[in-house]
Protein backbone atom coordinates (compact mmCIF):
# COMPACT_ATOMS: atom_id res chain seq x y z
CA UNK A 1 0.00 0.00 0.00
CA UNK A 2 1.27 3.06 -1.42
CA UNK A 3 0.67 6.43 1.25
CA UNK A 4 1.12 9.59 -0.91
CA UNK A 5 2.07 12.16 1.53
CA UNK A 6 1.88 15.97 0.34
CA UNK A 7 1.65 19.31 1.88
CA UNK A 8 2.45 22.94 0.44
CA UNK A 9 5.67 24.51 0.59
CA UNK A 10 6.97 24.64 4.39
CA UNK A 11 4.33 22.81 5.86
CA UNK A 12 6.03 19.82 7.47
CA UNK A 13 5.98 16.99 5.18
CA UNK A 14 9.46 15.50 5.74
CA UNK A 15 9.07 16.31 9.53
CA UNK A 16 5.74 14.33 9.58
CA UNK A 17 7.36 11.47 7.23
CA UNK A 18 10.62 11.34 9.40
CA UNK A 19 8.43 10.46 12.44
CA UNK A 20 6.61 7.52 10.47
CA UNK A 21 10.07 6.67 9.67
CA UNK A 22 11.81 6.61 13.17
CA UNK A 23 8.63 5.13 15.25
CA UNK A 24 7.60 2.42 12.75
CA UNK A 25 10.24 1.59 10.57
CA UNK A 26 8.28 2.51 7.26
CA UNK A 27 10.32 3.21 4.43
CA UNK A 28 10.21 6.14 2.86
CA UNK A 29 10.28 7.50 -1.27
CA UNK A 30 11.37 11.27 -1.37
CA UNK A 31 10.20 12.89 -5.12
CA UNK A 32 12.47 16.00 -4.32
CA UNK A 33 15.42 13.77 -2.75
CA UNK A 34 14.63 11.34 -6.43
CA UNK A 35 14.58 14.62 -8.42
CA UNK A 36 18.40 15.56 -7.42
CA UNK A 37 19.60 11.97 -7.97
CA UNK A 38 18.33 11.53 -11.42
CA UNK A 39 21.09 14.47 -12.13
CA UNK A 40 23.76 13.09 -10.02
CA UNK A 41 26.87 13.03 -11.72
CA UNK A 42 26.99 9.59 -14.33
CA UNK A 43 23.53 9.90 -14.64
CA UNK A 44 21.82 9.97 -17.92
CA UNK A 45 19.90 13.09 -16.55
CA UNK A 46 23.29 14.84 -16.18
CA UNK A 47 24.50 13.56 -19.25
CA UNK A 48 21.78 14.98 -21.18
CA UNK A 49 21.86 18.32 -19.39
CA UNK A 50 25.03 18.74 -20.49
CA UNK A 51 24.88 17.91 -23.90
CA UNK A 52 21.87 20.16 -24.14
CA UNK A 53 23.14 23.32 -22.02
CA UNK A 54 27.04 22.41 -22.87
CA UNK A 55 29.59 21.78 -19.84
CA UNK A 56 29.19 25.43 -18.29
CA UNK A 57 25.75 23.97 -16.75
CA UNK A 58 28.35 22.20 -14.63
CA UNK A 59 30.04 22.92 -11.14
CA UNK A 60 33.91 22.80 -11.28
CA UNK A 61 33.74 19.67 -9.24
CA UNK A 62 31.41 18.16 -11.92
CA UNK A 63 27.89 18.68 -10.65
CA UNK A 64 24.73 19.89 -11.77
CA UNK A 65 24.53 23.85 -10.81
CA UNK A 66 21.15 24.26 -10.08
CA UNK A 67 21.58 27.87 -9.27
CA UNK A 68 22.78 28.24 -13.11
CA UNK A 69 19.94 25.61 -14.28
CA UNK A 70 17.10 27.40 -12.86
CA UNK A 71 18.72 30.82 -14.39
CA UNK A 72 18.87 28.73 -18.01
CA UNK A 73 15.58 28.09 -17.69
CA UNK A 74 13.69 31.01 -15.47
CA UNK A 75 12.80 33.09 -18.24
CA UNK A 76 12.42 30.59 -21.25
CA UNK A 77 9.60 28.39 -21.13
CA UNK A 78 10.66 26.36 -23.88
CA UNK A 79 14.15 25.60 -22.00
CA UNK A 80 11.75 24.82 -18.64
CA UNK A 81 9.60 22.31 -21.38
CA UNK A 82 12.64 20.49 -22.47
CA UNK A 83 13.81 20.27 -19.03
CA UNK A 84 10.33 18.95 -17.40
CA UNK A 85 10.17 16.25 -20.60
CA UNK A 86 13.82 15.06 -19.87
CA UNK A 87 13.42 14.92 -16.02
CA UNK A 88 9.67 13.70 -15.58
CA UNK A 89 10.18 10.21 -16.90
CA UNK A 90 13.77 9.94 -15.05
CA UNK A 91 11.47 10.85 -11.77
CA UNK A 92 8.76 8.51 -12.41
CA UNK A 93 10.54 5.48 -12.94
CA UNK A 94 13.60 6.04 -10.39
CA UNK A 95 10.56 6.43 -7.86
CA UNK A 96 9.08 3.36 -9.02
CA UNK A 97 12.07 1.49 -8.92
CA UNK A 98 12.23 2.54 -5.22
CA UNK A 99 9.12 2.07 -4.21
CA UNK A 100 10.26 -1.70 -5.54
CA UNK A 101 12.69 -1.68 -3.06
CA UNK A 102 10.66 -1.29 -0.22
CA UNK A 103 9.89 -4.24 2.42
CA UNK A 104 8.12 -2.36 5.27
CA UNK A 105 3.90 -3.09 5.44
CA UNK A 106 3.34 -0.08 3.56
CA UNK A 107 5.41 2.84 2.25
CA UNK A 108 5.06 6.20 2.66
CA UNK A 109 5.60 8.19 -0.94
CA UNK A 110 6.08 12.28 -0.34
CA UNK A 111 5.31 14.07 -3.33
CA UNK A 112 5.19 18.03 -2.57
CA UNK A 113 3.29 18.56 -6.02
CA UNK A 114 0.99 15.35 -5.35
CA UNK A 115 -2.37 16.77 -6.28
CA UNK A 116 -0.92 19.13 -8.98
CA UNK A 117 0.55 16.47 -10.78
CA UNK A 118 -0.73 13.13 -12.34
CA UNK A 119 0.63 11.02 -8.84
CA UNK A 120 -2.89 10.75 -7.60
CA UNK A 121 -3.11 6.84 -9.30
CA UNK A 122 0.11 6.03 -8.21
CA UNK A 123 -1.12 6.05 -4.41
CA UNK A 124 -3.64 4.54 -2.53
CA UNK A 125 -4.20 6.77 0.03
CA UNK A 126 -3.33 10.79 0.13
CA UNK A 127 -2.21 12.18 3.17
CA UNK A 128 -1.98 15.95 3.56
CA UNK A 129 0.10 18.04 5.97
CA UNK A 130 -1.82 20.69 6.55
CA UNK A 131 -0.71 24.61 7.42
CA UNK A 132 -1.90 28.45 7.24
CA UNK A 133 -0.39 30.27 4.46
CA UNK A 134 1.40 32.61 6.98
CA UNK A 135 2.99 29.41 8.70
CA UNK A 136 4.43 28.11 5.25
CA UNK A 137 6.13 31.25 4.79
CA UNK A 138 7.65 32.25 8.10
CA UNK A 139 8.87 28.50 8.67
CA UNK A 140 10.29 28.65 5.07
CA UNK A 141 12.04 31.80 5.26
CA UNK A 142 14.08 30.90 8.63
CA UNK A 143 14.65 27.82 7.10
CA UNK A 144 16.18 28.72 3.52
CA UNK A 145 17.32 32.45 4.56
CA UNK A 146 14.98 33.89 1.38
CA UNK A 147 12.85 36.38 1.24
CA UNK A 148 9.16 36.26 2.13
CA UNK A 149 8.10 37.29 -1.53
CA UNK A 150 9.87 34.08 -3.17
CA UNK A 151 8.07 31.99 -0.72
CA UNK A 152 4.48 33.51 -1.19
CA UNK A 153 5.10 33.25 -5.20
CA UNK A 154 5.79 29.46 -5.02
CA UNK A 155 2.85 29.19 -2.55
CA UNK A 156 1.16 31.01 -4.99
CA UNK A 157 2.11 28.59 -8.00
CA UNK A 158 0.99 25.86 -5.60
CA UNK A 159 -2.89 24.23 -5.33
CA UNK A 160 -5.05 26.36 -2.94
CA UNK A 161 -5.27 24.64 0.29
CA UNK A 162 -8.54 24.09 0.20
CA UNK A 163 -8.29 22.60 -3.11
CA UNK A 164 -5.56 19.87 -1.85
CA UNK A 165 -7.83 19.30 1.27
CA UNK A 166 -10.51 18.05 -1.27
CA UNK A 167 -8.26 15.31 -2.14
CA UNK A 168 -7.03 14.43 1.41
CA UNK A 169 -8.13 10.99 2.73
CA UNK A 170 -6.39 11.83 6.33
CA UNK A 171 -5.08 15.02 7.37
CA UNK A 172 -2.69 16.06 9.73
CA UNK A 173 -2.72 19.56 11.25
CA UNK A 174 0.82 21.03 11.19
CA UNK A 175 0.28 24.75 12.20
CA UNK A 176 1.27 24.67 15.78
CA UNK A 177 4.72 25.73 17.01
CA UNK A 178 6.65 22.47 17.71
CA UNK A 179 6.52 22.57 21.51
CA UNK A 180 7.01 19.95 23.78
CA UNK A 181 3.00 19.17 24.08
CA UNK A 182 2.52 19.95 20.05
CA UNK A 183 4.90 17.61 19.53
CA UNK A 184 3.65 14.34 21.73
CA UNK A 185 0.13 15.09 20.19
CA UNK A 186 1.94 14.97 16.41
CA UNK A 187 3.41 11.44 17.36
CA UNK A 188 -0.07 10.34 18.51
CA UNK A 189 -1.59 11.56 15.42
CA UNK A 190 1.13 9.73 13.48
CA UNK A 191 0.64 6.38 15.60
CA UNK A 192 -2.97 6.30 15.36
CA UNK A 193 -2.55 6.73 11.22
CA UNK A 194 0.34 4.05 11.43
CA UNK A 195 -2.21 1.74 13.21
CA UNK A 196 -5.35 2.76 10.74
CA UNK A 197 -2.62 1.92 7.70
CA UNK A 198 -1.77 -1.17 9.19
CA UNK A 199 -5.59 -2.50 9.28
CA UNK A 200 -5.80 -1.57 6.01
CA UNK A 201 -2.62 -3.13 4.54
P1 LIG B 1 9.43 21.75 1.62
O1 LIG B 1 8.27 21.41 0.81
O2 LIG B 1 9.77 23.18 1.53
O3 LIG B 1 10.62 20.83 1.42
P2 LIG B 1 8.37 20.43 3.99
O4 LIG B 1 6.92 20.46 3.79
O5 LIG B 1 9.10 19.13 3.82
O6 LIG B 1 9.06 21.60 3.21
P3 LIG B 1 9.74 20.59 6.54
O7 LIG B 1 11.09 20.75 5.90
O8 LIG B 1 9.42 19.34 7.25
O9 LIG B 1 8.60 20.96 5.49
O10 LIG B 1 9.47 21.79 7.55
C1 LIG B 1 9.75 23.14 7.17
C2 LIG B 1 10.52 23.81 8.30
O11 LIG B 1 9.63 23.99 9.39
C3 LIG B 1 11.69 22.97 8.83
O12 LIG B 1 12.71 23.84 9.21
C4 LIG B 1 11.08 22.25 10.04
O13 LIG B 1 12.06 21.96 11.01
C5 LIG B 1 10.08 23.29 10.55
N1 LIG B 1 8.87 22.71 11.16
C6 LIG B 1 8.14 21.66 10.76
N2 LIG B 1 7.07 21.45 11.55
C7 LIG B 1 7.11 22.44 12.50
C8 LIG B 1 6.28 22.78 13.61
N3 LIG B 1 5.18 22.11 13.93
N4 LIG B 1 6.65 23.86 14.34
C9 LIG B 1 7.76 24.56 14.04
N5 LIG B 1 8.57 24.28 13.02
C10 LIG B 1 8.26 23.24 12.24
Amino acid sequence: MIIGLTGGIGSGKTSIANLFQQHFNIDLVDADVVARQVVEPNTIGLKAITEHFGTQILTSDGKLDRAQLRESIFSDPTQKQWINALLHPLIRAEINHQLTQTTSPYVILVVPLLVEGDWKTLVDRILVIDASPETQISRTCTRDKVPASQVRAILNSQASRQERLSFADDVINNDSPLTQEIQQALLLEVTQLHQKYMSLC
